[in-house]
């Protein structure tokens, strides 16, 4: 495996690539922005002008693109990979999507004589310029010890979550609990505020105690806590509100096809949403501290 079409250079699939190519892969990249193909063509990667064009004559497909219709479209749409390709790269999808459209393109893969794996991250921007990255995958174990050279370029812990789908399924229930203890984050640091406290003091107190959660360590949502955060530079780049909508729609579907209840879950797909609404879809998702500021 020494040859990587890379499709989807967004906030995190252009880190990632550059990974790869830090590692000694080659690469042959695509993304509709063709600013983001330029930046990667300059750190050494080949240009190319589609999907097709850039899985052809390698070893392994990377796609990093924001939803399940996205990954439709290049998988099976008509000019899409599994219906143009001619030759048989494995293929990795590392987006974020419903664990049944990812099942479904892999069904479709392995019809027509594809390898694929789905492999969505966690880690966020930062894990994914570091190459700290969690892959969470799912597909046949001999696929994975194919894939893991490329994988390990980017994280740190690869995961076999089961068969096709269940990479995409653990990946939803983490990011509705990411969502869920965000919010609850948010929520608290502002009654702090409100209450008097400096809000890096009360941060600094709850690392410390039992309210202690990934949000608060290292992605704090208070402005001026947190300098490496989203927060500091007034929520840009990171994972889009938008995005983080998406991953709780999937996670309240998949709560009603398997009749789980998920009212937390709900609960933050409702506070999400309302946000997006009011215009900060484009933010990063810690931007949902701004739902809770004191604006009188
Ligand atoms: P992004 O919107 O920044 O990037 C997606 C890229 O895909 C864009 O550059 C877009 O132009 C490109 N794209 C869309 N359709 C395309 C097509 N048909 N062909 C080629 N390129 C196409 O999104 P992101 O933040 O990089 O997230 C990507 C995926 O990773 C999402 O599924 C997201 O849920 C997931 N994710 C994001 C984060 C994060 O912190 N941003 C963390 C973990 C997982």
């Amino acid at each position: 495996m020494k040859t990587i079409g890379f499709i989807g250079l967004g906030h995190m699939g252009g880190p990632m690539a550059h990974n790869l190519l830090k590692a000694g892969f080659e690469l042959r990249v695509f993304d509709l922005v063709k600013d983001a193909v330029s930046a990667a063509e300059k750190a050494g990667a080949t240009a190319c002008s589609s999907a097709l064009e850039a899985a052809h004559g390698v070893d392994a497909v990377v796609t990093m693109l924001p939803a399940s219709e996205h990954s439709e479209a290049v998988y099976l749409g008509e000019n899409g990979l599994l219906n143009q390709l001619s030759e048989r790269p494995l293929l990795i999808d590392c987006s974020t999507i419903a664990p049944e459209t990812s099942r479904r393109i892999a069904a479709e893969a392995s019809k027509k004589g594809f390898a694929m794996l789905d492999a969505p991250v966690s880690g966020g921007t930062a894990g994914a310029t570091a190459g700290t990255l969690t892959f969470i995958i799912g597909g046949a174990p001999q696929d994975l010890e194919k894939a893991q050279p490329i994988l390990s370029a980017m994280g740190k812990n690869l995961f076999h979550a089961g068969d096709h789908g269940a990479g995409q399924a653990a990946k939803i229930c983490n990011n509705m609990l990411l969502a869920v203890h965000m919010i609850g984050t948010a929520e608290a640091l502002q009654l702090g505020v409100n209450l008097g406290l400096d809000p890096k003091v009360l941060s600094d107190i709850m690392l410390k105690s039992s309210g202690r959660n990934w949000s608060l360590e290292l992605y704090n949502p208070y402005p001026g806590v947190m300098e490496n955060a989203p927060a500091g530079r007034e929520y840009e780049g990171g994972f889009a509100v938008n995005l983080m909508n998406k991953d709780l729609g999937l996670a309240l579907e998949a709560a009603i096809q398997s009749r789980s209840s998920t009212p937390m879950g709900g609960l933050a797909k409702s506070l999400y949403q309302a946000h997006s609404k009011q215009g900060s879809g484009l933010l990063d998702f810690s931007s949902i501290q701004k739902l809770f500021a004191d604006k009188t």
